[in-house]
């Protein structure tokens, strides 16, 4: 057993964090703060090629390891977590082609999404549903070769910029189980009865834009439908969320990652009572935590992601590790702050941007509510000796 990344991912963690060294980190506090849209960092990441990570060669992508995928997602919320949220849901819809899309859906849109010069997000959460995704009520209902759907989606990241926007509807509403009478349908910008309502207000998460998605007797094209076949929206949509989990994770990660680093250079920097507040006790004990818990989330993350890599599914693993996470990064980024004093609470610092920033992740991709009851599912399963 070795814990350490092979050199190709090493050598690929340092160009990330060089990277988000050199055109993140400097204008992540003003651009945060002004509400600025990261246009000319999104550029330098097509650049990159980081919109094809998930996209098969064959198809322009670079089709990373899942290792190499957590990598890109925490070196980048090391310097500012709302980055990630652009090839977030991207990188899923890309994920949902490349896994479930007939050849004429990956031939028309899968390169184009690997290189950026189209984007993405994933539209599943409702006003009324969303830990509860089979009580959608969005429908994609049947006309000749188009589907006619009708509804409304929130907490849509990257809902404007989204060319393609994957979309998980209800094909048969009255089905049972519900699961049955559900799809994934791919709705382009610019199809009449698709408009973007309202960008939603938020505590941290800045950078890209969350909203609500309405769809009014919007008509696709039937061959829009992921796949061809219907019915098959609910079992599509949890196998990328497991590449979801691993991308929340790591941006905790990141985030708890960037609290030990800010809050050690300001123990050792602060004084009181004439002497480095780092040489008090009571400091020590929370940087320890701080360089503990941020190692074993990421060392929970990448053994998560590896398990992926063996081609298996991992619905517990990515759960734990993005439960894990997220709670080592709320913790982190309070302590951060605390550690900061007065100034931890200042906007013209960084700790309070990472204690805003750090909520999110125990909300997306499965609230950890919702994680800890997959986890005790999963091991029940296995205690059953049921398969997973
Ligand atoms: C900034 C941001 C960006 C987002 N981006 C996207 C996106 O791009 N695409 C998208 O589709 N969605 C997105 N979401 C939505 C997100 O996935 C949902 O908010 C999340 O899944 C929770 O759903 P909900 O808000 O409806 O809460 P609810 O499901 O209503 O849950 C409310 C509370 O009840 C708890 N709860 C619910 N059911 C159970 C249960 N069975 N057992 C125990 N506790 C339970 C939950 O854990 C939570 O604490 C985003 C959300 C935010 C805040």
């Amino acid at each position: 057993m070795d814990f350490e990344l092979s050199d190709e991912q090493a050598a690929f963690r340092d160009v990330m964090r060089d990277f988000a060294r050199r055109a993140i980190k400097p204008v992540a506090r003003e651009w945060e703060h002004s509400g600025r849209y990261p246009a000319e960092i999104v550029e330098q990441m097509r650049e990159l090629g980081l919109f094809g990570l998930l996209v098969p060669a064959e198809h322009g992508g670079a089709g990373v390891d899942a290792v190499s995928y957590a990598i890109v997602f925490e070196e980048l919320a090391r310097a500012w977590m709302g980055i990630t949220g652009i090839i977030g849901t991207h990188s899923m819809a890309t994920l949902l082609l490349a896994r479930y899309g007939t050849a004429a859906q990956q031939q028309r849109w899968l390169a184009d999404l690997a290189s950026g010069a189209r984007r993405s997000g994933l539209a599943l959460t409702e006003p009324g549903a969303g830990s509860d995704l089979q009580a959608i009520t969005t429908v994609a209902l049947r006309e000749g070769e188009e589907y006619v759907v009708r509804g409304t989606k929130t907490w849509i990241t990257n809902a404007r910029h989204a060319d393609p926007l994957p979309v998980l509807v209800k094909t048969e509403p009255g089905a049972e189980p519900r699961h049955r009478g559900m799809s994934i349908i791919f709705v382009e910008q610019g199809t009449p009865g698709f408009s973007v309502s309202k960008d939603l207000p938020k505590l941290g998460y800045k950078g890209p834009e969350s909203a609500e998605v309405v769809f009014e007797d919007c008509r696709v094209p039937a061959a829009n439908l992921l796949g061809g076949e219907e019915g098959l929206g609910m079992k599509q949509a949890l196998s990328v969320l497991e590449y979801g989990r691993i991308n929340v994770a790591a941006r905790a990660v990141g985030v708890a990652q960037a609290a030990c680093d800010l809050a050690l250079d300001y123990a050792v920097e602060r004084h009181a009572f004439g002497r480095a507040i780092a040489e008090f006790q009571a400091i020590q004990l929370k940087l320890a935590d701080l360089a503990t818990e941020v190692q074993a989330a990421r060392l929970l993350t990448w053994w998560a992601a590896s398990r992926l890599d063996t081609g298996v599914r991992a619905e517990m693993e990515t759960g734990m590790a993005k439960l894990f996470a997220s709670e080592v990064a709320l913790r982190s980024s309070l302590e951060c702050m605390r550690i900061h004093g007065g100034y931890g609470y200042s906007t013209e610092y960084d700790a309070e941007r990472l204690y805003r920033d750090a909520p999110l992740m125990a909300i997306g991709e499965g609230t950890n509510e919702i994680l800890r009851t997959v986890i005790a599912r999963q091991l029940v399963r296995q205690k059953k000796g049921e398969q997973p």
